[in-house]
């Protein structure tokens, strides 16, 4: 981190400063020029705040050289991180489908929607118990209930779940959930990743509507600052000026996210799209772009869907699609 001060400094304001930056654990060597004295902080600057160095009066500029986020840097763990979930695999080139209906509403829809994206080659399976709605008035998911019939789909099929969390106080209803997502409303609710970092679970963070690549890469650093390293990255679309879709699918995410991070990053195309038609060309863009999985909303009759039914796909719908990933993900793993 790089601090400039104002022409000639007061002496009395610069030893607070150079008192203040010790206090914090780092070191600043000081560079006077014959205008201007600049800092150059060498140590963990990821806990210095730096709204408040760049609010002191002394101060002109503060400049970081190197991202805050530690755990989740690509830069200090190299390797990719790949996650085991029973017998799927996320990260590391792999390309993973999570796949099933936005909510669970039934028995029968549940266990149907599992086993028909299971035979189609999808790795987990999704549905939402809590559901973040706009409204109020909206379908809430069935909660308590809807974790049950997923734990009940997983036993027929096998295939491990992923299901949201909205709240602490419902994280004892997640013991036998295999992924704990946290929807891109919850990004920042940083009491929820601070908890779920003292968790083993794998943990499927999405990002904000309107949240960067660094906010999102934070909110990982929460979650593997309080122990656990099993963060997956989800792009799921984000807001723009554009309305015809439902958000608008960075793609960029995926060769950004990679870069900086270690962690996996899977797209989310169907919240990104909000239109089933469009699920297939955003999916296979995403598996070409390199993303490590996808998840994507199936449900066994989308008209009479309680949530999100414009978006998902039939099991039919789905099983075409598998099919164009595998042709896509061999010509990306050729283009390497
Ligand atoms: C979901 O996956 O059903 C969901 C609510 O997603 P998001 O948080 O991305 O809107
Ligand atoms: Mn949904």
């Amino acid at each position: 981190m790089i601090v400039i001060l104002r022409e000639n400094p007061e002496k009395k304001q610069f030893d607070n400063l150079v008192a203040w930056i010790e206090a914090q654990g780092v070191i600043p060597h000081v560079t006077q020029g014959v205008h201007q004295t600049i800092l150059g902080l060498v140590g963990d600057t990821a806990k210095i705040d730096i709204d408040l160095l760049q609010q002191m009066e002394i101060v002109e500029a503060v400049k970081r050289v190197q991202e805050p986020f530690k755990n989740a840097n690509r830069k200090f763990h190299p390797l990719d991180t790949v996650i085991k979930v029973k017998d799927a695999v996320i990260g590391g080139g792999n390309m993973t489908v999570i796949a099933g209906p936005c909510s669970v509403e039934s028995e029968e829809q549940i266990i149907e929607v599992a086993q028909k994206v299971k035979a189609s080659g999808a790795k987990l399976l999704r549905g939402g118990a809590f559901k973040p709605r706009t409204s109020p008035y909206a379908f809430q998911g069935m909660r308590e209930e809807g974790i049950k019939l997923l734990l009940e789909a997983k036993a027929v099929t096998g295939l491990p779940i992923v299901t949201e969390i909205m709240d602490l106080s419902q994280l004892d209803l997640f013991a036998d959930v295999d992924v704990i997502q946290v929807g891109a409303r919850n990004m920042q609710n940083f009491e929820l990743l601070k908890q779920l970092g003292k968790s083993d679970k794998p943990i499927l963070l999405k990002r904000g509507l309107a949240n960067t690549y660094q906010e999102l890469l934070m909110s990982a650093e929460y979650i593997m600052a309080s122990g656990n390293e099993n963060v997956i990255l989800c792009e799921r679309g984000i807001r723009t000026f554009e309305t015809y879709t439902r958000n608008t699918l960075d793609i960029s995410a995926i060769p950004a996210l990679q870069t900086l991070s270690h962690l996996p990053v899977i797209i989310d195309p169907s919240h990104a799209a909000g239109i089933a038609r469009f699920v297939t060309p955003l999916s296979l863009a995403a598996v070409a772009a390199g993303a490590d999985g996808l998840i994507i909303e199936v449900h066994n009759n989308p008209s009479c869907a309680k949530c999100d039914g414009m978006q998902s796909l039939t099991p039919d719908g789905f099983d075409v699609l598998m099919k164009n990933i595998a042709l896509i993900k061999d010509a990306q793993l050729a283009c390497k």
